[in-house]
């Protein structure tokens, strides 16, 4: 097994530097300091606004509001949505901890549902779970990028009655079919946590067409009375009761952070073209052996590749478990959503406890075999090559000998 390749030594959690207009614009923030989004001087257009107005306009929705983190924005979409306490709501069974923890924030009930080989949400199985659920709303996770066939999903959530909220924290700048992932369902939720598509730290953005959920959605925010100072919020009038009506649960954005994100909308093409062209770099590397299967991508799909999935079916645990330690060995930071144990970011729904327990088998026999890999834009095409060389030798390594 011995080999000449050096190990990687590259980071899996090194992004790129902000921006340097953004540094400046954050800068000048600081040096005014008018931190908050409703301190602004007369005639000043605040950052956080100027963010909303652009980012509604680059997706393409009527309106947008900036929030604290992802995990804010979807519970605030959930509360807008009108799911209240004990309501069942349906959500994928393979997603990441805040999407069960904001359906928890709500007092609301997770309905998990399987996911299929692809990693995408089960249809059948979402039509079975809305039907035996009498659940309204569907909190869907484009889970690590994944969209599934967002056409049948909606013709079955609309069959179902149930209304689509979109977790794209994965999924900026994707699309099925040509249409924005967040522009399908009623409201859509991003993050700019460090890890995601644009970095500010932390961060949210909710965006919709309806203009009574988005009203209600500013109040929940913590807008105050100031409602009106929003860049892409719904017209005053549409908060005549709203505002009396909605409690307030600050979790606002700062025009800080709003600073640093603005600058990097402009160059978010420019960031996927790059993904892309590292996550198929590695995927054409590894499509090459033959225990290694990558999920199918459909062509509707266009795919942001800020990580890469891949599947070894039926590894038995103890391999995978050799594998992980192999890889990481050679400086690979492979994440393996089949642990029994959660671990960093990772954790699967058992380890979910105050969900209450539910049968998923399918889903379970996918992530026993599911590994799971960053794919920064701090690393180059070379580095992609080299990661790529160590998985397939890791491989060769542990799986051929298991
Ligand atoms: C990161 C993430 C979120 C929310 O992000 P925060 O901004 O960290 O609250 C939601 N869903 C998924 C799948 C995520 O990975």
């Amino acid at each position: 097994m011995a080999t000449a390749r050096p190990p990687f030594t590259g980071s899996f959690t090194q992004q790129e530097p902000i921006p340097e207009e953004g540094i400046g614009a954050a800068l000048e923030v600081l040096r005014s300091g008018r931190l908050h989004r409703y301190n602004t001087a007369p005639g000043e257009e605040p950052e956080a606004a100027a963010l909303e107005r652009e980012y509604a306009a680059w997706q393409g929705a009527d309106y947008c509001l900036a929030v604290a983190s992802g995990g804010q924005a979807m519970q605030i979409a959930l509360r807008a949505a009108g799911v209240g306490s004990g309501e069942p709501v349906l959500t994928n069974a393979f997603t990441l901890a805040p999407v069960p923890g904001a359906i928890a924030a709500v007092g609301a009930r997770a309905v998990l549902v399987e996911i299929t080989d692809d990693l995408v949400l089960d249809l059948d199985d979402l039509a079975a779970k809305a039907a035996a659920s009498g659940a309204r709303v569907l909190l869907l996770s484009h889970m690590r990028g994944h969209l599934c066939d967002m056409d049948r999903l909606m013709q079955v959530a609309d069959a179902c009655g149930v209304a689509v909220i979109e977790d794209c924290a994965h999924t900026m700048g994707a699309s099925w079919n040509g249409r924005r992932s967040g522009n399908f369902g009623r409201a859509a939720c991003f993050s700019t946590q460090t890890y995601k598509h644009l970095n500010s730290g932390e961060g949210g953005l909710l965006t919709s067409d309806d203009a009574a959920l988005m009203a209600r959605a500013t109040m929940l925010s913590g807008s105050y009375m100031l409602y009106a100072r929003h860049g892409a919020g719904p017209a005053e009038e549409v908060f005549a009761d709203i505002r009396l009506d909605t409690p307030n649960m600050s979790a606002r954005m700062d025009n800080l952070r709003a600073a640093l994100l603005r600058p990097q909308i402009a160059v978010l093409d420019d960031r996927i073209a790059r993904w892309n062209a590292r996550h198929d770099r590695v995927a054409g590397h590894l499509r090459r052996h033959n225990a290694i299967r990558l999920p199918y991508r459909p062509p509707e799909e266009g795919y942001v590749g800020s990580s890469i999935q891949f599947l070894v079916p039926g590894i038995a645990p103890a391999t995978a478990r050799a594998f992980l330690a192999d890889t990481a060995r050679r400086g690979v930071e492979l994440k393996w959503f089949g642990a029994t144990e959660p671990a960093g970011f990772t954790s699967a729904h058992p380890s979910w406890r105050y969900v209450a327990p539910q049968s998923l088998p399918r889903t379970d026999a996918v992530l026993a075999g599911l590994f799971d890999m960053r794919l920064p834009l701090t690393f180059s095409l070379e580095d992609c090559d080299l990661i790529s060389a160590h998985i397939l030798d890791a491989a060769a390594a542990v799986l051929e000998a298991a």
